[in-house]
C-alpha cells in the first residue's frame, strides 16, 4: 500500500497488520476477520483478498517478547500504513502509561475519528436515534492528554505555582496539583483540515468546531480561530461560514460553524440533525464521542480510528472486558465497524457497505449478542462467533 496525493493506493492483495488485543480481543478479532474475508470475497468474486499479518502488542507481546510494544510492531504499521487492533490492557506501573497513547504519539496519529450513527433495531435511550449521524474528529495528541502533570505538594508543582503567581497574579491554592494544557496552531489546523476534507470527500453538509473558548481563550478559543482560518485560507471556494449564509442559501458549500462545548451536549440531544462533521480538541472529543455513542446504543456499536498522514490504526473503542475473555460472548460489532472505516479509507467502499449490510441484517433479524439481547425483547442471543455467522449470512442481501 502506498500513499499518494492524500489517498492510499491499494493492491488487490494488500498486507494489513493486525493486533488481536487482550482479554476479549481474540474473540472479537476472530469473528471480525471472518466477516472481513467474506465481504472482500463476496464483493470481488475472489479477485481481491487481504493478507493479514499478525503484529504483537499488549499482554501477548509481553509474554512472547518481554516487551509491551515491540519496535517491530510500530515498524510494520509504518511500512504497511493501515492496521487494525483489538483492545489492549494498560500496563500498571512500568514505563508506558498507555499503549494506545504511546502508539498515537510515535506514529503521529493526530486525528481520532469516531463516526456515530444509528443502526436500525439497536435499542436506544432516545426517541429518534436515527437523527444522529455525526463523524467526530478529535485532536489526538495535545490538550490535557499531553501528560504534563505535577502532583500536589511536589517540588515541581510548588515551583510552577510560584512562577505562575509571579507572571499572572494567579489564584492557585498552596499545595495544589497542576496540569498543563498545550494546544498549537499546527496540530489544531491539521485536525480541522482533515475534518473539512472528509466533509468534502463524503458529501457532508457542515463542519462544527466545538470548543470552550469562552473560558479558555488562548487554547480552546484559539482552536476555534485556527479552525476558521483553515476554512477561509484552504477551503474558501467550498466552504461558507454560518454567519455568512444569507437568503440565497449555501449554494452546495459546506457550512462551517462553531459551538461552545457545554451547549453542544444539549444540541446533540435536542437538535441532532443539524450536525454532521464535528472537529474538537482532545478532552471535549473524548466526552462528546461517548455521549453521542450512548444515544445510538452504546460503545459496543462504536468504531474508531487514529489517523495520521499516510498511516492509520483502526480500533474497537471499548476495552478488554477481562471478565468475558475467551467466553465467545461479547459483541464484535465495534471492531467490525472499525474495519468498515478501514475499507473506506482504502477506497474499498463496496466491502465497507457489505459489512454494514451484514451487521444491519443480523440485528434486524434479532440475532444479537448478550449486550443487545438483554434490551431487545424477543431477540435470539448468540455468541460472538454466532453473530459473525449471522453477519456473513446477511452481507450478500444488500
Ligand atoms: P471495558 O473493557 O470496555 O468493559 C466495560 C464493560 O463494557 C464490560 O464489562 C461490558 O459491560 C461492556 N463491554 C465492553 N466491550 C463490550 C463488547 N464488545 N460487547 C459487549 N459489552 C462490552 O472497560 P474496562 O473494564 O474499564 O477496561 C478494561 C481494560 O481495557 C483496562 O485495562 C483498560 O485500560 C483497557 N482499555 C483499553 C482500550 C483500548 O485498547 N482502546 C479502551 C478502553 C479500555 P457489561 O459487563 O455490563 O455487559
Amino acid at each position: 500500500m502506498t500513499w499518494h496525493d492524500g489517498k492510499y493506493v491499494v493492491a488487490d492483495d494488500p498486507i494489513v497488520p493486525f493486533i488481536e488485543g487482550d482479554g476479549i480481543g481474540p474473540d472479537i478479532w476472530n469473528a471480525a476477520r471472518r466477516v472481513f474475508d467474506a465481504a472482500v470475497h463476496h464483493t470481488s468474486h475472489g479477485t481481491r483478498r487481504i493478507v493479514w499479518q499478525e503484529i504483537l502488542a499488549g499482554e501477548k507481546a509481553q509474554r512472547e517478547t518481554g516487551e509491551w510494544l515491540p519496535a517491530a510492531t510500530l515498524d510494520a504499521i509504518k511500512q504497511h500504513r493501515l492496521a487494525i487492533k483489538g483492545p489492549l490492557t494498560t500496563p500498571v506501573g512500568g514505563g508506558i502509561r498507555s499503549l494506545n497513547v504511546a502508539m498515537r504519539h510515535v506514529l503521529d496519529l493526530y486525528a481520532c475519528v469516531r463516526p456515530v450513527r444509528y443502526y436500525a433495531g439497536v435499542p436506544s435511550p432516545v426517541r429518534e436515534p436515527e437523527k444522529l449521524d455525526v463523524v467526530i474528529f478529535r485532536e489526538n495528541i495535545e490538550d490535557v492528554y499531553a501528560g504534563i502533570e505535577y502532583e500536589a505538594g511536589s517540588e515541581h508543582a510548588t515551583k510552577l505555582r510560584e512562577l505562575l503567581i509571579e507572571w499572572s497574579d494567579a489564584h492557585i491554592a498552596e499545595g495544589a496539583a497542576i496540569g498543563i494544557k498545550p494546544m498549537s496552531a499546527t496540530n489544531s489546523k491539521r485536525l480541522v483540515r482533515r475534518a473539512i476534507q472528509y466533509a468534502i470527500d463524503r458529501g457532508r453538509p457542515s463542519v462544527t468546531l466545538v470548543h470552550k473558548g469562552n473560558i479558555m481563550k488562548f487554547t480552546e478559543g484559539a482552536f476555534r480561530d485556527w479552525g476558521y482560518e483553515v476554512a477561509r485560507e484552504v477551503f474558501a471556494d467550498v466552504t461558507i461560514l454560518e454567519n455568512e449564509v444569507g437568503n440565497e442559501g449555501v449554494g452546495g458549500r459546506i457550512i462551517v460553524k462553531d459551538r461552545i462545548a457545554d451547549a453542544m451536549f444539549q444540541q446533540v440531544l435536542l437538535r441532532p440533525a443539524e450536525y454532521s462533521v464535528i472537529a474538537t480538541p482532545n478532552l471535549n472529543g473524548d466526552y462528546l464521542s461517548d455521549a453521542c455513542a450512548a444515544q445510538v446504543g452504546g460503545l459496543g456499536m462504536a468504531p474508531g480510528a487514529n489517523i495520521g498522514d499516510g498511516v492509520a490504526l483502526f480500533e474497537a473503542t471499548h476495552g478488554t472486558a477481562p471478565k468475558y475473555a475467551g467466553q465467545d460472548k461479547v459483541n464484535p460489532a465495534s471492531v467490525m465497524l472499525s474495519g468498515v472505516m478501514m475499507f473506506e479509507e482504502m477506497g474499498w467502499d463496496d466491502v465497507a457497505a457489505a459489512v454494514v449490510t451484514g451487521i444491519e441484517g443480523a440485528i434486524q433479524a434479532g440475532t444479537v449478542t448478550y449486550d443487545l439481547a438483554r434490551q431487545m425483547p424477543g431477540a435470539t442471543k448468540v455468541p460472538t462467533s454466532g453473530f459473525a455467522d449471522a453477519v456473513i449470512e446477511h452481507l450478500s442481501k444488500g
